[in-house]
């Protein structure tokens, strides 16, 4: 379905998963917040990537560093000298664009465009500050169109003198400023140079802008937190190697082009572990992590075959990483990285050690050995994988019968331990107080373990598609045959609820003091 990302990201805002950041005020490029049920999603796939790597091992250990960050760290990482992703500016829109989202051959970006997208369709930017990939967009010929629109537009407003520009490959008929083109390659792009992605910001009160101890950054990534305080955790809490640390939190990259709803943003959360090790241990270890992730993956619902593996060739790789996977996914936009498992050396450990002065050197009590201790990195995105969830979970469902009128439902196909609401708790009728009360109750029985959804509204079948659409795996329907009717065949249902599965549709009879144990052991 080429318009799947567009109804993913409708859905995302009508049913309150995900919403542009200050919407209300144009929104802020490549920021996003979490409505309520994604927030229980996101939190859910955080604590079950915290239970499978901290609680349940042995091995690893958590930690919460701070967000803004000395200078030193990420002089001594390389961040400051060497974050960055080539830019080129076009010079007729000023759009800043990434190199490596420009057409080689012509030397031109695929749109200079003042277009972008939203889930209600093509608006106008500034003048042309996103640049539309096609190979990223399946909705490319409206994108054109639109690009087109906005460009003609923009030519004439400036007056531009006639020249033909080539656009992806193909010749417009809108006309640019001749003292601007390069007839070399037909491009308006100044050369890359080279853009640094952190934020930097002032600490304190000082007045005096050169001060260096005024500057810290919001942090790119996590890990670095966790190789400056590898030392105290190693100190106060006595592990021996192997061994990780394990952080989730905010990394923020001020990226060029944000883009594909939240899988490129500018502030972002991610899901890392240091396994510090011996040297000889580092490549086995790398392996074995790939097989840890990918079987995490399996377990929160995106399955072996839309995962690709991406063993890294020599010349991609970071230069003091000796193998690296990427773990990629089957985005509607194309194969894209999720996380990256990385065998970094003593690389980081070895540059703090150096930059600080201190001995952060490992002693082995067997082997009466000092030394720096490899390290294997797992590094997941916490909102990447949110998104894979969505992709994945995602399904329009035709129910039509034979001869009967069209049916479709759409349905979120979460697994449960992933489900924002794991249970509905529904009274077949809300005009019946007795139905009402059980109800209650059966909301009061569950509330303080999981997260339920009483709902009342509308007739039950309505209400059974609405949990679908935000998947939530269990409806619990309270009848008349709960408050003791009989059943169908005249056996005693009192105090049974109808649980209804969400993606058979299936339906079954539980007693009520059978249901929270029955619950907690699915929801897992
Ligand atoms: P990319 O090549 O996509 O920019 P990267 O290789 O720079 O990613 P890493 O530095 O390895 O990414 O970061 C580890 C993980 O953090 C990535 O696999 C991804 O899941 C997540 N991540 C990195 N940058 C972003 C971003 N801008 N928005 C959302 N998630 C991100």
């Amino acid at each position: 379905d080429p318009q799947k990302m567009e109804k993913i990201v409708s859905l995302c805002k009508s049913k309150g998963f995900i919403y542009q950041s200050a919407e209300l005020y144009g929104g802020l490029n490549g920021c996003w917040d979490y409505g309520p049920l994604g927030a229980e999603l996101k939190r859910n796939l955080k604590e079950y990537w915290w239970r499978k790597n901290v609680q349940e091992r042995d091995d690893i250990l958590g930690m919460d560093g701070s967000i803004l960050t000395h200078q030193a760290v990420l002089t001594a990482s390389g961040h400051v000298g060497g974050f960055s992703d080539p830019m080129c500016d076009c010079l007729l829109s000023k759009a800043r664009l990434r190199a490596d989202q420009i057409e080689p051959q012509t030397g031109t970006a695929y749109h200079y465009t003042g277009a972008s997208h939203s889930e209600s369709g093509w608006s106008v930017e500034k003048p042309f500050s996103v640049l539309i990939d096609p190979s990223a967009n399946q909705d490319e010929n409206k994108a054109r169109k639109t690009a087109k629109q906005y460009y003609a537009q923009f030519l004439s407003d400036k007056q531009i003198a006639p020249k033909k520009l080539e656009l992806a490959g193909e010749t417009t008929t809108e006309e640019v400023d001749t003292t601007q083109y390069n007839p070399e390659n037909g491009s308006l792009l100044t050369e890359p140079r080279e853009f640094n992605l952190m934020f930097q910001t002032k600490m304190g009160a000082s007045s005096d802008d050169n001060d260096p101890n005024a500057v810290a950054y919001l942090r790119p990534e996590t890990a670095q937190t966790i190789f400056v305080q590898y030392k105290n955790v190693l100190d106060s809490s006595r592990v021996k190697l192997p061994f990780g640390i394990a952080q989730i939190g905010k990394a923020f990259r001020n990226e060029i082009n944000p883009r594909n709803f939240t899988f490129r943003s500018r502030e972002f959360e991610q899901m890392e572990i240091e396994f510090f090790c011996r040297p000889e241990d580092g490549l086995r270890l790398t392996d074995e992590w790939l097989e840890a992730r990918l079987s995490f993956y399996e377990e929160i619902g995106i399955p072996r075959t839309k995962l690709h593996i991406l063993d890294v060739p020599d010349g991609e790789r970071a230069h003091y990483s000796a193998k690296t996977y990427d773990i990629e996914y089957e985005f509607p936009f194309g194969i894209q990285e999720l996380e990256g498992v990385a065998y970094r050396g003593a690389y980081d450990l070895t540059k703090h050690q150096d930059h600080s002065g201190k001995n952060i050197e490992y002693f082995d009590e067997e082997t009466k050995e000092r030394f720096i201790p490899h390290v294997v990195e797992p590094s997941a995105g916490c909102d990447r994988t949110v998104l894979a969830l969505l992709c994945e979970s995602y399904e329009v469902e035709d129910l039509t019968k034979e001869g009967g009128k069209k049916d479709e439902r759409t349905v979120m196909r979460f697994k449960p331990c992933i489900a924002p609401i794991k249970a509905a708790i529904l009274p077949l009728l809300k005009n019946k107080p007795e139905l009402v009360a059980k109800a209650k109750e059966v909301q009061h029985l569950l509330q303080p373990f999981m997260n339920v959804f009483y709902d009342e509204a509308a007739a039950i079948g309505r209400r059974y598609r609405r949990q679908d659409e935000i998947g939530t795996p269990f409806c619990i329907a309270i009848d008349f045959e709960t408050l003791g009717e009989e059943g169908p065949n005249g056996e005693d249902l009192t105090d049974t609820v109808t649980i209804r599965h969400r993606d058979s549709m299936e339906q079954e009879r539980v007693a009520i003091k059978d249901l929270l144990p029955w619950l907690l052991e699915r929801i897992r």
